[in-house]
């Protein structure tokens, strides 16, 4: 992937992608534990300059929720789209409704050539659901 992206392929690199297919809609947070999982200690800035030039060269995709921290996903190219929880910010992937992007066809583009379009599902997982049921069962007792 790093090749084809006529990126050098280096172990930071190697390890940024690793920990960001493994781990899909990431935070940097996580991505940087999982990259010291691999390597051994490596520097908040290192992983932020990787994750720059990984998402740059289109290897990993970026998407940041109103309110939430930068995530970063693997799966990129087909413009799908997210719901968040509102409760616990859990993010889960939503394709396209019809087709392939078919959202990139706007009603009306007013003369803009528009490159990606961003749908944002707000709601709430089905763990915090059932939570929230349990809470109500509760409160009746
Ligand atoms: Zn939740
Ligand atoms: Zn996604």
């Amino acid at each position: 992937m790093l090749r084809g992206a006529d990126l050098r392929v280096t172990r930071p690199r190697l390890a940024v992608l690793h920990a960001v297919h493994g781990n899909p809609h990431a935070n940097t947070d996580s991505i940087i534990g999982a990259v010291r999982d691999d390597l051994g200690e490596v520097s908040h800035q290192a992983v932020y300059d990787v994750l720059r030039a990984l998402t740059a060269a289109g290897l990993v995709r970026r998407i940041e929720p109103a309110g939430s921290v930068a995530r970063y996903e693997a799966r990129v190219g087909d413009n799908h789209h997210h719901v968040v929880c509102r409760s616990c910010g859990a993010i889960a992937d939503v394709d396209c409704a019809v087709g392939y992007t078919p959202c990139l066809t706007a009603a009306d583009d007013s003369g803009y050539d528009i490159l990606e379009a961003e749908v944002i599902y707000w709601g709430r997982c089905p763990e915090c659901q059932s939570t929230s049921e349990t809470g109500e069962k509760d409160r009746r007792v």
